[in-house]
């Protein structure tokens, strides 16, 4: 039997609708800043995408680029610039950043009312502490929004997420635990990993490798959400990203027959999520 398919094209489409339509009725026109360091292949292509969203809804993105070598103070300097200008109501800083810099200092200094990333220290903390005034980091909210759109149900679930990085996996563990999921996290320390994710009744995949997750992983009745993005060629891994082929973490082809539902890649998670981005800054401003 094969899965169902968790499709985010359709659901970024109607969330264009509903942007736009909301923002004709504002007394502002929203506006992102979008902060980059350097020249990262990957980077351009995701602001690509947040420029092209924006456009859509009628939302103005401002794109700045600071040279690779610059310092720590210099970028904190220009963020205090955008979060003193009125005009603008989001700021995000595209991550990651070169290893020079510190990054924690450089994101703490956005203010957390621009934060549309939801990563500042008052945002995480909120995740933390389940306050009210959440901003989910854009990937978080994206699968969220996408299992909402499905009516596939998160409380009291065993929800398996492999990754823990600090953009993806731990403050997506957050969100499903205060949704009233039982969480578990995995990483490159967990020992049997297969025994793990067949346990999940949702199994969340963001770990930067193509197919890894293949149909001894999984198990009849799952939902896989797939967060990964790796490029390849012909089989192979390569960096040129004009030849590149967009695949998933998740061996689709195998684990699809298997499992109950499975958001493809691309057209999964990654169409929902600058989406959510656009979600946040829209409640930022709050009309
Ligand atoms: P990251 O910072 O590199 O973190 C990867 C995580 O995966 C780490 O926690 C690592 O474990 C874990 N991991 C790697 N190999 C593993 C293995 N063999 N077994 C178990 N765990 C393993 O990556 P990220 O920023 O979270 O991104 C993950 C993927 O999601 C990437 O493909 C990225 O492009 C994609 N992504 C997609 C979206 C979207 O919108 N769809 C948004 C952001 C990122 P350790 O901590 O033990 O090293």
């Amino acid at each position: 039997m094969s899965a169902q398919i968790l499709e985010g094209i359709s659901l970024r489409d109607a969330t264009i609708q509903r942007l736009s339509a909301k923002i004709k009725t504002l007394s502002v026109q929203p506006a992102l800043t979008v902060i980059q360091i350097g020249s990262r292949t990957d980077s351009n292509a995701y602001i690509k995408a947040k420029k092209a969203f924006g456009e859509k809804i009628g939302a103005r993105v401002l794109h700045e680029v600071l040279p690779e070598k610059v310092t720590t103070s210099e970028v904190v300097a220009q963020i205090k610039k955008h979060n003193a200008d009125h005009s603008v109501q989001g700021i995000i800083v595209q991550l990651p950043l070169p290893t020079h810099l510190d990054q924690h200092t450089i994101i703490d200094s956005i203010d957390p009312k621009k934060d549309v990333d939801g990563l500042t220290s008052t945002h995480t903390q909120e995740l933390w502490e389940d306050g009210s005034e959440i901003v989910l980091p854009a990937t978080t909210r994206g699968i969220l929004s996408l299992l909402d759109c499905y009516q596939i149900p998160v409380e009291g679930k065993k929800v398996v997420i492999v990754g823990r990085s600090v953009l993806v996996g731990k403050p997506t563990a957050l969100a499903f635990l205060n949704r009233n999921a039982t969480v578990t996290i995995c990483h490159r320390g967990t020992k049997n990993l297969e025994e793990e994710t067949r346990r999940a009744d949702i199994l969340i995949v963001a770990i930067g490798r193509a197919h890894f997750i293949t149909k001894d992983f999984v198990r009849e009745g799952q939902v896989v959400i797939d967060v990964g993005i790796n490029t390849v060629s012909d089989g192979r891994l390569q960096e040129e990203v004009g030849k590149r082929k967009l695949v998933g973490d998740v061996d689709f082809e195998s684990v699809s027959k298997i499992v109950s539902a499975i958001s493809p890649v691309p057209g999964g998670v990654g169409a929902m999520t600058v989406a959510s981005l656009f979600e946040n800054l829209l409640d930022m401003i709050g009309e």
